[in-house]
């Protein structure tokens, strides 16, 4: 087993506080990783992002398959060496970016047909997604999946869905073929299609895969359906595998999807959001750039142990926005990160002291729910 995984309590409710056991250490869930797309963070540094406590981190294949390419990381003998990270990473397979892409791409069952950022013309196959990922090196690896738009009809859904079941089992035999000691996860579609994200979540969870992700959400559908697909899939992924919501979310997205037993999450949101000069916080959405911040002398968030919070007056970042300066956007993204992961750590020690259901019920009240539409997607 490369990757295992400890459940260590559960509540009525579903939600989880677990251990996932990698080859880089013991992660405790439910867990935040930061997203590194191009082994490398936007606006802060390394040294930052270690700061914000993180363990495990994600990058996506996409990028690195374009730059710096598998043959620097062969040569450098794996991500972790190349970019100075010992902590886990966990790559995606480049599903999503392919769907995601402006401009022409197209699906066959051999594989999907896309540019890369470069320009240059790629076949990405179930086996070369899981080669590339192997010259990586990272530590879970996802399978080739196919996503569809949250407004496609149910034929193209299911089409979409078999492909993906077909991939994974390729995913798995391709994996078997050269295993290197990394854990392999299989991804969950179906669209918003109940009947199948039922049927996709049986398929999947009945192949030995090390653990269980929920893809295409957080492509366009409403709160409501992204809660229900969650809800329909963990019911049905088995108890002892962790299981990963991709690409979700907001804080509240985060709350609910623990609530029903999720235990890893990535999201570019709390780096975005910091762009915007937001701060999130236990209270709601701090506006960093709001004229009255100018005199504030106090932490981002009182309490709050990131490395903005421990070592700049508000004032003084709401100053370094105002005045265009790269710094301010570095201190909100730390503070976002910190407080997202210190989200997963005071939802886990509720879990565990059986306090979940009124913790659950205070954070829904105060967490930020002013997000502007846009950077929900
Ligand atoms: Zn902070």
């Amino acid at each position: 087993m490369t990757v295992g995984f400890s459940l260590l309590r559960a509540t009525e409710s579903g939600a989880r506080a677990g251990v996932l056991h990698t080859r880089r250490g013991d992660i405790p869930t439910p867990v935040f990783m930061p997203v590194a797309t191009r082994a490398s963070f936007r606006h802060i540094s390394l040294d930052d992002a270690r700061s914000t406590g993180a363990k495990i981190i994600l990058s996506n294949t996409y990028h690195l398959l374009d730059a710096p390419g598998p043959a620097v990381f062969e040569s450098f003998g794996d991500i972790h060496r190349f970019m100075g990270w010992s902590g886990a990473v966990l790559t995606d397979s480049g599903g999503y970016q392919i769907f995601s892409l402006p401009g022409e791409r197209s699906i066959t069952q051999r594989g999907a047909h896309f540019r890369l950022p470069s320009g240059r013309r790629h076949l990405l196959t179930p086996e070369s997604s899981i080669e590339v990922q192997q010259a990586i090196g990272s530590d879970i690896m996802m399978a080739l999946d196919v996503c569809v738009d949250s407004t496609s009809d149910e034929t193209h859904t299911r089409e979409a869905m078999a492909t993906t079941h077909a991939w994974a089992m390729r995913s798995l035999e391709a994996h078997a073929r050269k295993a290197r000691g990394q854990a392999l996860f299989g991804i969950v579609q179906g669209g918003v299609h109940a009947a199948l994200r039922e049927e996709s979540a049986a398929a999947i969870s009945a192949l030995p895969f090390d653990g269980f992700a929920i893809g295409g959400l957080a492509v366009g559908e409403t709160r409501v359906e992204r809660e229900t697909m969650t809800a329909l899939c963990t019911a049905l992924l088995p108890e002892e595998k962790p299981r990963y919501l991709m690409g979700v979310g907001t804080p509240l997205d985060l709350l609910a999807a623990v609530q029903r037993g999720v235990d890893l999450f990535d999201c570019i949101l709390p780096t975005k959001m910091a762009q915007q000069g937001w701060a999130y916080t236990f209270h709601g959405v701090l506006e960093a750039m709001r004229p009255a911040m100018q005199h504030a002398q106090g932490p981002l968030e009182p309490g709050c142990t990131c490395l903005a919070c421990q070592s700049q007056p508000l004032g003084y970042i709401h100053h370094l926005l105002r005045v265009g300066n790269t710094q301010g956007v570095r201190w909100l993204a730390i503070h976002n990160i910190h407080h997202t992961q210190a989200l997963m750590a005071r939802l886990r020690s509720a879990i565990l002291s059986q306090q979940f259901e009124a913790d659950y019920r205070e954070l829904s009240e105060s967490l930020p729910r002013r997000l502007k539409a846009p950077l929900l997607g």
